[in-house]
């Protein structure tokens, strides 16, 4: 196959000189300069390759390739093309530019699909600039309340409504999407495991589940040198058993549950005081709806249990509960099959973060394709994936969007 390691190397280079920085990483918020920059250069390129590009109310860029017999059936596929704050060079834009590969490398070697084939670079899914995430995707599907980015501003002061119409993009005023038959996301794993067992690619059956808590536990701060053991109520204490139970239970559990706590504020935080308050996070995230109800559940019971039991109050807070979303049996299936008959080297995994697919697979067909991270690092500069697994991962989409658009 014609997915050639130089053309993968050369177009990775250059969609990440939008927003490049010198120590090689990439900073591309939504509607700065660079984002538009970058949207702009692509949609020349896919214009130039032979696709009809169009730009959607809020600034997700489309690039079609028409079929010739069931032109109104779309088989998309991309990715985002907004980057974290010193963020790698391929989360979010290897989606676009591996669809990008795929669907000009088709239409090259085949000319027409069946079907129409469409590229979509989305505006965003980071949250980096504004606090609202998948602003991309979910304008895709009319589900974006306009009312929640009306009154947001970024670190500088600068509103959404602002930056977006200064980019030239305005509110959705269009219906959400109704003929997309499937839609089809590569994506960095952003985590070691594709590494460790030496594959190329993930097949991604679902999106992991998450429940994020606010904890606060209130003891009494007191004085270090003369409050006796038996008197205090420590908060850092109570925490430091809650912590190692419930890890331990975590542990116990195993794949795919994961437990974190990850920030942690004791007070008055001093070294000769009884710390009497202490703030933490839990961050648990399972694919199974009803383990990751269980599990969480039992953790609060027992957290409430310790506290009491130290003569503390607790109050848990929890703030964000989603639902895991699974992928579509037949395209994972397709997946499979491709990479079996192409004899790529993969495994089927579950995403333990958040994607663009997990808002499109409630509303059409959608299926993952991972690559592995190198050392499992992303949102960092030095988030990278060797050439030739890049290679590889193209080469599965392209054929999965080879059966989708081009076979009856
Ligand atoms: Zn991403």
């Amino acid at each position: 196959m014609n997915i050639l390691y130089d053309d993968v190397a050369n177009i990775v280079k250059w969609i990440s000189s939008f927003g490049g920085l010198t120590n090689g990483g990439t900073t591309r918020l939504l509607y700065s300069a660079e984002w538009l920059q970058a949207q702009n250069a692509l949609k020349e390129k896919m214009t130039h390759a032979g696709m009809s590009t169009y730009f959607d109310d809020v600034g997700n860029l489309y690039g079609r390739i028409e079929g010739s017999k069931y032109k109104d059936e779309i088989i998309m596929s991309g990715s985002h093309i907004d980057t974290v704050v010193n963020g790698g060079k391929l989360d979010g834009q290897l989606g676009v530019i591996g669809a990008f590969l795929a669907m000009t490398y088709l239409k090259e070697k085949y000319g027409q699909p069946l079907r129409t084939l469409e590229l979509i670079s989305m505006a965003e899914e980071e949250g980096s600039r504004f606090p609202y995430v998948f602003w991309g995707s979910k304008n895709v599907f009319a589900i974006a309340n306009p009312t929640d980015v009306e009154n947001i501003q970024d670190a500088e002061g600068i509103k959404f409504v602002d930056a977006m119409r200064e980019c030239g993009f305005k509110f959705n005023t269009q219906a959400a999407r109704q003929d997309i038959k499937a839609f089809l996301e590569i994506h960095i794993e952003q985590g070691g495991v594709l590494e460790k067992e030496q594959k190329s690619i993930g097949v991604v059956t679902s999106i992991v589940g998450q429940r994020r808590y606010n904890i606060r536990l209130i003891g009494e701060a007191n004085h270090a040198g003369t409050t006796p053991m038996g008197y205090r109520k420590d908060a850092v204490y109570a925490f430091s058993r809650i912590c190692y139970e419930s890890i331990n239970k975590a542990c116990a559990v195993g794949d795919p549950l994961v437990l974190t706590f990850g920030r942690v504020e004791p007070k008055p935080n001093v070294v000769n005081v009884v710390p009497g308050e202490l703030l933490f996070t839990m961050d648990c995230r399972h694919t199974d709806k009803k383990a990751l109800v269980a599990f969480t559940e039992e953790i609060e019971a027992d957290m409430t249990r310790i506290a009491t039991e130290l003569g503390l109050t607790i109050e848990i807070n929890r703030w964000m509960d989603e639902d895991p979303i699974p992928m579509n049996d037949q395209l994972i299936h397709l997946l499979e099959d491709v990479c079996k008959k192409e004899h790529l080297n993969y495994r089927v995994m579950h995403s333990g973060a958040g994607h663009d697919s997990q808002i499109f697979s409630p509303r059409v067909p959608t299926a993952m394709l991972f690559v592995p991270s190198i050392k499992g690092i992303s949102h960092n500069p030095a988030e990278d994936t060797k050439t030739e697994d890049l290679v590889e991962g193209i080469k599965a989409l392209t054929y999965a969007l080879y059966q989708l658009a081009y076979q009856e």
